[in-house]
């Protein structure tokens, strides 16, 4: 099967920045995709608790993937029933397949309500939103995992 079962889109805020989760800590945080996919940006800290992750998806992401890929299975039996339904026309064995299954709704994602705030990490020249107390108490550079004790 190549058919695809549609887009996540996860939108970035005005300031270029998309909304990230660190599955370990559940903090969130924003970094520019730009970065995210830049090619010496191998792996990403997380800025809270300095750890790594292999993806940095919101539980909205999570989702809705979950939600995109059940639409698409529940379309796909039910057009396969369908084309059964058809063939066993006038058979011995008949079929009635009822209405199209009702979809689950699709919400889009959000850019996010968290009140983030950007820090530059000068050892990387890069920049990511992170929250103030972690601006203030000291934060990881996401990009490098090198540590920032204070605000400077
Ligand atoms: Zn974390
Ligand atoms: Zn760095």
């Amino acid at each position: 099967m190549s058919e695809s079962i549609g887009q996540v889109s996860i939108p970035s805020d005005h300031d270029g920045f998309v909304l990230l989760q660190c599955p370990l800590c559940g903090e969130f945080f924003k970094i520019k995709p730009e970065d995210y996919y830049a090619d010496d940006v191998l792996e990403v800290w997380c800025p809270s608790c300095g750890l790594k992750s292999n993806n940095y998806f919101t539980d909205d992401v999570h989702e809705l993937v979950g939600k995109k890929a059940m639409n698409f299975v529940e379309d796909y039996i039910y057009g396969e029933m369908k084309k059964m339904e058809k063939k066993l026309k006038g058979g011995v064995i008949s079929l009635k397949v009822n209405n199209k299954p009702k979809h689950l709704e699709e919400r889009p994602i959000l850019a996010g309500v968290e009140a983030l705030e950007i820090f530059k990490y000068p050892c990387c020249k890069r920049e990511a939103k992170i929250k103030t107390l972690y601006k203030i108490c000291g934060s990881y550079c996401p990009f490098c995992g090198v540590r920032y004790d204070e605000y400077r």
